[in-house]
C-alpha cells in the first residue's frame, strides 16, 4: 500500500523540517515510499511533510513533463532519466537574477484546488543525495517551479500562501471546505 499523504490543514504541514543527519537505509526507504504515494497520486514532487515526517528530504520526477526547461546538475547535463525520481535532502534554494514567471500549481496535499502562483523562473539548488554526496543544480521552468513549491514544503510554506489575495479569495471556499474534511478525519475515533 502507498504511503497515504496528509491533506490541509494537518498541523504536520506547517512543521519546518529537522535536517537529516544520517543517511541510513531507512531515509532511503522513506524516498523510496514518497516516490510510491507520488507516482500512485500522479504528482510530480512530493515532501516528507505530505506522509506526515517533518523532515528536509522531497522528491521531483519530471520525466512524464513537457520538457520546457533547462537544468544542470554539478556542471553536467545529463538525461533526466538518470536522476529522477530526484531525491533532494537538505536542499537549499538560491533564486538566480532574472524574470518571474506565473503558472497554474496544484498540491496533492489540496487535492483538486488550483491556482496561479508567481515564483522566480531560475534557481540554484544546493542538497544532498540519499548516501550524503553533496550537488549543486541549476534549472529553470517547470522543475525550478516543482522544487521551489517542493522545498517550500520543507519548511512549513504552503502554495496558497503565495497566492494574490484574488486568487486566495477564489479557492478560499474550497480550501475551507478541505481543512474541515481533513479536521473530521483526524478525529480520534469514539
Ligand atoms: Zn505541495
Amino acid at each position: 500500500m502507498p504511503l497515504p499523504i496528509v491533506h490541509y490543514n494537518d498541523p504536520i504541514l506547517r512543521k519546518k523540517g529537522a535536517k537529516v543527519t544520517a543517511f541510513t537505509p531507512e531515509i532511503a526507504g522513506l524516498a523510496n515510499g514518497m516516490v510510491g504515494a507520488m507516482n500512485e497520486a500522479g504528482g510530480i514532487g512530493l515532501a516528507a511533510q505530505q506522509v506526515g515526517l517533518a523532515l528536509q528530504l522531497c522528491i521531483v520526477d519530471l520525466t512524464g513533463a513537457k520538457r520546457d526547461f533547462t537544468w544542470e546538475i554539478d556542471g553536467k547535463k545529463p538525461p533526466l532519466e538518470l536522476w529522477m525520481p530526484m531525491a533532494l535532502v537538505n536542499p537549499i534554494v538560491t533564486v538566480l537574477p532574472g524574470p518571474e514567471d506565473v503558472y497554474e500549481e496544484g498540491c496533492l496535499s489540496f487535492p483538486e484546488i488550483r491556482g496561479d502562483i508567481v515564483r522566480p523562473d531560475a534557481i540554484r539548488v544546493q542538497f544532498s543525495d540519499l548516501d550524503g554526496h553533496p550537488h549543486v543544480l541549476v534549472c529553470n521552468g517547470l522543475l525550478a517551479r516543482c522544487v521551489q513549491h517542493e522545498v517550500d514544503h520543507l519548511n512549513g510554506t504552503l502554495f496558497i500562501d503565495h497566492m494574490t489575495k484574488k486568487v486566495r479569495t477564489e479557492v478560499d471556499a474550497a480550501v475551507k471546505e478541505l481543512a474541515k474534511r481533513t479536521r473530521e478525519a483526524n478525529k480520534p475515533k469514539a
